[in-house]
Parts: structure tokens; sequence; C-alpha cells
């Protein structure tokens, strides 16, 4: 029964990734998602209902337009594919696996196996699914674009201020489970960790109470949002160059209010070793080239949403979250430490030329808007 489940999400997955089609499409030209239907981009035709149906359309009309024979580009049918199969991965981990580690779910393992979900087991996947599908969507419109909308990084931030109200630390369980010998320091919820030790919340700040939840949502925004803020402030101070795009910093910011803080100061440093990872992929295969920075914050923001139950676990970092000098230290040194990298990169390859505009020529060939 779980898997009959499973493919229903895989299902939905794919319909939200055909509205990422949509968006990628149209809203780098601030153009509207809801009006007018899907079309061909080259004789303006509407798509019919039927060959619109995500996954199964594309290979209806044999990826060309039935009007004009125009060929559609096979990235519409690969991003439904990634997010049906990334939304059913999601869930499987979350809600089959437990990876979250959630004592709500723990205790209703079987009912889940056989297929009778709770709806906070619902609530727990389509809160990270939200936040699966906006960073797709930016991670796709740097992609391409090498910019990532505003528009759908504060539309991700709003919506993530608003579930961090209604699902305060520590939902799905209606009270904090007591940490045992051996469990985690901070019983676990959808929102991982409250906004400070659950010891040392004021008094109007109760477990479950919307205080706590949108204070934890904002302090996620507002720490992603000043941590990229500041790296790229270091960065163009000692390297003598702008590195990263502003909307980098929203989507950090987005995060956040999905994360709570705690988890986003930990995104950010796992996103910068997957885009040195990235870099040198790109490096090899394509040359020097600007790097959209976006798809490796998201993919640091996922897999830290995966291994935080592991990660803080450790004392090192429950000692490092829970006392504000030492976590203030640390980021000084990092900020230091980063500002020197930077300075020395500038050294090494020299002021930026201003003709620095590589990697700017649109990508040719046709799509449907
Ligand atoms: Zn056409």
């Amino acid at each position: 029964m779980f898997y009959l489940w499973l493919g229903f999400v895989f299902l939905i997955g794919a319909v939200v990734g055909s509205f990422i089609n949509v968006c990628i499409a149209r809203l780098p030209f601030e153009k509207s998602i809801l009006w007018p239907g899907s079309r061909c981009g080259r004789c303006l035709q509407p798509i019919h209902a039927l060959d619109n149906l995500p996954l199964l359309g594309y290979w209806l009309l044999r990826g060309r337009c039935r009007s004009c024979g125009q060929r559609f580009s096979v990235s519409y049918f690969s991003v439904e594919l990634f997010t049906a199969c990334a939304f059913a991965g999601l869930f499987y981990l979350e809600i089959g696996r437990n990876i979250l580690d959630l004592p709500y779910l723990k205790d209703r393992e079987r009912e889940i196996q056989w297929g009778l979900m709770p709806l906070q087991a619902w609530a727990v996947f389509f809160w990270h699914a939200t936040l699966l599908g906006f960073l797709i969507t930016t991670s796709l419109c740097d992609l391409q674009h090498l910019e990532v909308p505003l528009s759908v990084t504060v539309c991700g931030t709003v919506v993530g201020l608003i579930g961090a109200t209604f699902l305060a630390w520590p939902f799905p369980d209606a009270a904090p489970v007591p940490p045992g010998p051996l469990g985690p320091p901070i019983s676990p919820g959808l929102y991982p960790w409250p906004v400070w030790l659950p010891a040392q919340l004021p008094s109007w700040m109760p477990p479950g109470s919307w205080q706590l939840g949108f204070a934890t949502g904002l302090a996620g925004a507002l720490v992603g949002m000043m941590t990229l803020r500041c790296v790229r402030f270091l960065f163009g101070l000692g390297r003598g160059k702008e590195g990263l795009g502003i909307g980098d910093a929203d989507v950090m910011m987005m995060a956040g209010a999905f994360l709570g803080w705690q988890p986003t100061l930990l995104a950010f440093f796992v996103g910068v070793f997957v885009a040195l990872f990235f870099g040198v992929v790109q490096l090899i295969r394509k040359g020097d080239q600007a790097l959209a920075f976006a798809p490796a914050l998201a993919v640091g923001v996922m897999l830290t949403l995966l291994i935080w139950p592991t990660v803080s676990r450790t004392p090192n970092v429950f000692l490092l979250f829970s006392e504000a000098w030492l976590l203030g230290g640390v980021v000084a040194v990092g900020a230091v430490l980063f500002l020197s990298a930077s300075f020395m990169l500038r050294l090494v390859r020299g002021p930026e030329p201003a003709q620095a505009v590589e990697g700017q020529e649109k990508k040719a060939g046709g799509g449907a808007t």
C-alpha cells in the first residue's frame, strides 16, 4: 500500500514539474504564469489538453508541435521526470524510512507501511516538497538565464514564513519528547530545531505556539539572507569584483524560512562544497565560465535536510549552535579566512578585465512557452 502512495507522489511530482516548466519559461520575462495556456513558441497555437499531460504529452507529440512541426526541447520532459523522481525519492526517505528521525512517524511506522497515512505525515512531506519545488525552479532559472527571478524567491519566502507559523517546533508532535541517553539532544520536529534551545525559550514562546514558529522561520530567512550578503561583500572586498548574484542570497533566505537558522547555516557550507565540485566539473567540461551558484545551494539545502538528524547529534555541533560566543567566534574566523582567500585569488589571477561576459549567449532552440 505504501508503494501505491509512492506512485501517487510520483504523479504529483510530474504535475509540479510541468508547472515548473511554465514558470522557468515565463517568469524571467515577467509574464503571467496563469494566462494564457501553454502554446507553441513559433506558431502560437494552443497545446491541446491531452498533449499537455505531464510526461506523456511529450511522447504523444513525439517532441513536435502538432500544427507547425516545431521541435520542442527534450528538457520539458526531463524537468517533469526529474521532479517526479525527486518527489518520490523525498517521500520514500522522509515517510518510508523516517530519515528525519521524527518520533511521531516512528510511533506510527506500522500504519504507514500499511498505507494508512496520518495527515501529519502528509504535512511533513508536502512541506519539504514545496521547498524542493521552489529550489528546482530557482536552480533551472539560474542555469538557463544566470539569474534567479525575485518573484520566485520572495513568493517562496512568504510561503515559508506562513508555514513556519503553523508548523511550529515540535510539530508533528504536540509536545517535545524528552531526550533519552543516546537520543538526539533536541526532540526533532518538521522544523528540526526551534529558534533557540528549548530550555531557554522565553515564556511567551512555548513549544508549538505560532510565536515560536514565526520566530523560527524569520530567523532562518534572515540568517540565510545575511550569510550570503556578507560573503558577497567580503568576496567583493578581497577579489575586487562581484562574485555572487544577489539572487543567491534570496535563495538562502527562502530556504531559511523552511528550515530554521541552524540548518541554513550548515546548508550554506554544504552548498559551497557542492559548488566547488560543480565548478571543477564545469572547468573540465566547458572551460572557465560563469558558474550558476543557485543549483549548488539547492543541493546543499536538500542534503542538509537529510543529514541534519545525524549531524546535530554530534556534541560539537550541538555545542556550536547552543553557545552564542562560540558561534560568533567561528563565524568571525571564517570571515577572515574567506576574505584572505579571495584576496589571494586577486593576487593569483590579477584584476578581472572589464569584458567578462562569457556564457551569456542565449540558448537557441525551439520551445513552448
Ligand atoms: Zn507550432
